[in-house]
């Protein structure tokens, strides 16, 4: 198997509700976001995908996140904007929109400081 992984980064923030200890109060992070993509078999260009394309797809999602208050957003209105679900939308949204045959989304990690993350796939 290959595994290919991009990072990037976007601010915003949330409010968790029935979380206590400072959560539940509106605040920000700098999330920063891997994305891990992975298949077995290789172009003939020998590329599994080209980053640029996993790179302008995360770019995508995460620019309707960037500088935005999360729990207003469409896409939360149904599960808390935690780094765990913020992963799984990352997941979801780019697999719906780089998958192929070959090729797959294998995880998502959201990163919501130095010290602690999330992440999120598929069994
Ligand atoms: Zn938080």
């Amino acid at each position: 198997m290959y595994e290919l992984k991009i990072t990037d980064q976007f601010a915003a923030a949330h409010q968790l509700q029935g979380i206590e200890g400072g959560c539940e109060n509106l605040h920000g992070h700098n999330w920063k976001i891997e994305v891990t993509v992975a298949g077995s078999k290789l172009g003939d260009d020998g590329l599994l995908i080209d980053f640029r394309e996993i790179k302008q797809g995360t770019k995508n999602i995460l620019d309707a996140l960037d500088h935005k208050f999360l729990n207003d957003l469409e896409s939360f209105k149904t599960m808390e904007p935690s780094s765990e679900n913020i992963a799984r939308h990352i997941f979801e949204s780019l697999s719906r929109e780089l998958n192929t045959e070959h090729v797959k989304i294998s995880r998502v990690t959201a990163w919501e400081s130095d010290t602690a993350c999330a992440t999120y796939w598929r069994d």
